[in-house]
């Protein structure tokens, strides 16, 4: 197995008197922030002057552009979204690197795809946690962590995984743990997980099946995820294992679930997926994907429209109203 560094395979001593500008304070960047802020780091945000900057003075950061916030860090933590990147890179980053600065990258995609080509005197990371942003504020806020993939694209100083490592103490991962990657196989691995197990697509096509059927919708809607019993299913698989946590299911879902599973889970799905995954390897998805922001999210844009006329919007709402169900 490769290397995982836990905390005390960390030392946070060595940012002292180190400047961690954090851009973008989206879904990642402020949590992040907040995080390197609470481990004692001295942390300022580069965004754009919007609501965005607004909410980071709000919680007492100080916020610059996004070129000056890289020309004042020593570690520039690059959180904002993957497509956008190459442009605000070129435009206000690019400039403000120094030799020995470190860039840190929460995904390998632009480094991988070759959107991104920093100079050779900075040091170019990675900390990827595997947990949206705000868990991992909440996840730090309980004294745990979000697990995180880790890799080192180039090192200059000689230095990076100690940074690294440090700055993966900051944000409350190596609590949990961290693991040697690539920028490569974080990339591939976490756009063909997006891809290929969209949970909510099989939920929408079992509602479809069974309220076409003549079933209850608002009945099929708790069934299938709203009583939140999905979650408890999901914790079990994560705390004992897909296999193991099958002792948790009655009998009769034991044998239903293994007896049924290659009706649906065959040879074509797999098929289907390794379609997916070379369509992802190939460059082709994130050359699509790039021009799609360039141009505005004109389909994403067409696609959320559509996604929002589902049926099952409608009962959502409706359980939202009736019942009192919130997870904690
Ligand atoms: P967000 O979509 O939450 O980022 C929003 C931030 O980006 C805001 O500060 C926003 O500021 C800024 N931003 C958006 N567009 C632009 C632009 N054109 N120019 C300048 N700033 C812009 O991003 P995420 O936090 O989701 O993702 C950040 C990184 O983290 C990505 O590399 C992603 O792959 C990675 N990651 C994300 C995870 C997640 O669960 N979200 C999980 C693990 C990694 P404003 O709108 O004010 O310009």
């Amino acid at each position: 197995m490769r290397n995982v560094y836990l905390d005390n395979d960390a030392d946070l001593s060595i940012l002292n008197g180190k400047t961690i500008s954090v851009i973008g304070f989206g879904n990642q960047g402020s949590a992040q922030a907040q995080n390197l802020r609470d481990s004692g780091l001295e942390v300022i945000i580069g965004n754009i002057d919007d609501e965005y900057a607004l909410r980071a003075k709000q919680m007492g950061f100080k916020v610059y552009s996004i070129r000056e916030a890289t020309e004042k860090g020593d570690i520039i933590m690059m959180l904002i979204p993957d497509e956008v990147q190459p442009d605000v890179y070129e435009h206000s980053i690019k400039d403000g690197l120094r030799p020995g600065k470190t860039l840190v990258f929460a995904s390998g995609y632009n480094i991988h795809f070759g959107y991104i080509k920093p100079p050779n005197y900075v040091d170019v990371v990675m900390l990827a946690p595997r947990m949206i942003g705000s868990a991992v504020r909440s996840l730090y806020l309980k004294g745990s962590g979000a697990p995180a993939l880790i890799a080192i694209n180039r090192d200059f100083t000689g230095t990076a995984l100690q940074t690294l490592l440090a700055i993966a103490k900051g944000i409350g991962s190596t609590r949990a743990g961290v693991i040697e990657s690539t920028f490569e196989e974080e990339t591939i691995i976490d756009l063909f997980s997006e891809q290929a197990l969209a949970y909510g697509q099989l939920i929408k096509l079992a509602f479809e099946v069974l309220t076409e059927a003549g079933f209850d919708p608002v009945v099929v809607a708790l069934e299938l995820y709203a009583s939140g019993e999905i979650v408890e299913i999901s914790k079990a698989i994560v705390n004992h294992g897909l296999v193991n946590q099958l002792s948790l299911h009655s009998l009769t879902s034991q044998y239903g679930q293994l007896s049924r599973a290659n009706i649906i889970f065959n040879e074509e799905i797999k098929k289907k997926m390794k379609n997916i995954l070379e369509d992802i390897v190939s460059g082709n998805f994130a050359k699509e994907w790039y021009q799609e922001g360039r141009a505005n999210y004109p389909t994403l844009n067409k696609l959320l429209e559509q996604a929002k006329k589902h049926p099952i919007v409608e009962y959502e709402n409706m359980i939202h109203k009736k019942f009192k169900i919130y997870l904690l």
